[in-house]
């Protein structure tokens, strides 16, 4: 074991920062004096420096609760690299590997342990660690203790067992969530009413925020943005695949900017001569995918780009995030297209994750779609989701700057609506499309649905203005997906309203909304 190092001396020779950022150097006396801590912080803030240090200053191992295996063998692969004694005990480790780990635990040799929470609360395992010299219990994603939320895991209400079994031996909870309600929860369930509670708020005011959508021009109308507003000045653009980072850096390059590529793909050199270049020069644009960032800390990125839409908003928000962290006004810009919500819902349905996870991540980027489409202040409902109110609308995004152009769509919603309810409330949005389209299927004549009133009703406007309507209707909760998981929608009880005319729906106007195709035909 090394000789005992102090946590600033751990952040630049471990880490290779300089500084800690708030409140990361309060966190770490709350846990090196033995006093619990909840830290309430954005994702990408540097949540985990505020166990992983302490852990390392004091002697013994800290043991780490993830509820995600991908993340926790993230984790210690980093912190192997950086040469700390890290390792994890889930599902996938192997009973060779699980030995090894356990005895060196035993013998003091491990600074962080990682593990599933199931396997935490075995008995095995907890005798175990009550035999070891344990410094600290870290349980990250703590809103997992929550029964209201989407990431609910059972088993992290037991773990209210290790301030009973341990009670002298330190606490942290950490999460990205800030809604009161889950902070009361967590303090509740994991008994953590002694522990100070760390939360800073998630508004990035400096960060002006600008969503577009459309099949095309992306490329020209982020030449326009950077020219017009950017010029010499350092940004990120990512962008989903290496081969679209190369062709958009190529292609920036070919217009006089001085724009580099980042991907896995690259080799080792190459990668670390293009980060310092942008880290050391000015106005360098880095064109990216979502790899470029990790351990990237220039305060005066001036702009983020995304050419896709992100996975979620914690993604976007990360991203985002690089930006401005310098204070000064920085801007965060994203075009993205239909195109892009259809490769992230296979590329969520043909993973290798379970039901569960896909589930979770199906929801998230509906979450994601429902803060490109919402006419409202984008920070409003940027900060809501992370549970956190703005009482006024911000004056710094695109929705408040210039209201965006809308249409009424309560008449389609209603017709949506009494097809759904009409053919029985069992069918998925293709079926629904295809009778408000009066298209000549079988299993419509086989159902008899060419004799109903809605079939055809819906020839003013595309199939793909329907399926953007359908997915409205989800995302505000006016319509269901059934309980069997086979896709069919049924009404909800907010449906009532609008198909009574009593509530008006109205929508962001796009491509193929259907006023804008009037406006062309007049023109
Ligand atoms: P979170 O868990 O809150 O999402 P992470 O712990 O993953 O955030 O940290 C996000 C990024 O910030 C990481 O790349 C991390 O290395 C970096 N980081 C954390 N603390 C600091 C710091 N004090 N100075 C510079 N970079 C930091
Ligand atoms: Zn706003």
């Amino acid at each position: 074991m090394q000789a005992a190092r102090s946590p600033l001396d751990i952040l630049r020779h471990t880490f290779g920062y300089e500084q800690f950022r708030p409140p990361q150097q309060e966190v770490i006396e709350t846990l090196m004096q033995a006093q619990d801590a909840l830290v309430l912080m954005p994702t990408g803030g540097g949540k985990s420096l505020c166990f992983q240090i302490p852990a390392m200053a004091k002697p013994g191992a800290g043991v780490v609760v993830s509820p995600l295996i991908a993340l926790m063998e993230d984790q210690v692969n980093a912190l192997r690299q950086a040469g700390v004694a890290a390792a994890a005990l889930n599902s996938s480790v192997s009973a060779e590997d699980i030995r090894a780990t356990e005895e060196a635990l035993r013998q003091g040799q491990l600074d962080l342990l990682y593990i599933a929470p199931e396997r935490l609360l075995q008995e095995r395992t907890l005798r175990l660690l009550q035999q070891c010299s344990i410094n600290l219990f870290a349980i990250d994603e703590a809103h997992c203790v929550s029964q209201w939320g989407h990431d609910f895991r059972p088993e992290y209400l037991q773990l209210k067992l290790l301030h009973e079994r341990f009670p002298t031996i330190p606490r942290i909870a950490l999460t990205a969530t800030a809604d009161p309600k889950t902070r009361v929860e967590i303090i509740e369930r994991l008994a953590l009413q002694r522990a100070r509670i760390f939360s800073r708020s998630f508004d990035r005011p400096n960060i002006r925020y600008h969503i577009h959508s459309g099949s095309q021009g992306a490329r020209q109308a982020l030449l326009r943005f950077i020219r017009d507003r950017h010029d010499g000045e350092a940004g990120i653009v990512y962008c989903l695949s290496r081969k679209r980072v190369e062709e958009i850096a190529a292609w920036l390059q070919d217009e006089h900017l001085d724009a580099l590529p980042y991907h896995a793909g690259l080799g080792a050199e190459e990668r670390r001569r293009h980060q310092q270049r942008f880290q050391r020069d000015e106005g360098v644009i880095i064109v990216a995918t979502i790899a470029f960032g990790m351990g990237i800390d220039k305060p005066n990125v001036r702009f983020v780009a995304h050419l896709n839409l992100p996975k979620s908003i914690e993604a976007y928000y990360q991203e985002t995030g690089r930006a401005g962290r310098d204070g000064l006004p920085a801007e965060a810009w994203m075009h993205y297209g239909l195109q892009d919500v259809v490769q992230l819902r296979q590329m969520i349905q043909q993973s290798e994750a379970d039901q569960q996870r896909k589930q979770m991540e199906g929801h998230k980027l509906d979450a994601m779609l429902a803060l490109c489409e919402t006419i409202t202040c984008r920070r409003q409902t940027l900060l809501d989701y992370f549970g956190e109110t703005l009482a006024i609308p911000c004056g710094n995004c695109d929705n408040c700057l210039t209201p965006p152009a809308t249409w009424d769509a309560t008449i389609a919603a209603q017709k949506a609506l009494s097809t759904v309810y009409r053919t029985g409330q069992r069918f998925g949005v293709q079926y629904l499309v295809d009778v408000l389209l009066a298209r000549d299927d079988p299993r419509i004549q086989q159902w008899g649905h060419h004799r109903l009133a809605v079939f055809g009703l819906g020839k003013d406007l595309s199939a793909n203005a329907w399926r953007a309507l359908f997915r409205h209707l989800l995302l505000r909760g006016l319509v269901e997906v059934d309980s069997e998981g086979h896709g069919g929608l049924r009404l909800s009880p907010l449906s009532r309203a609008v198909l009574r005319g009593e509530e008006t729906l109205t929508l962001r106007q796009h491509e193929n909304s259907p006023s804008r195709k009037k406006e062309k035909n007049q023109e």
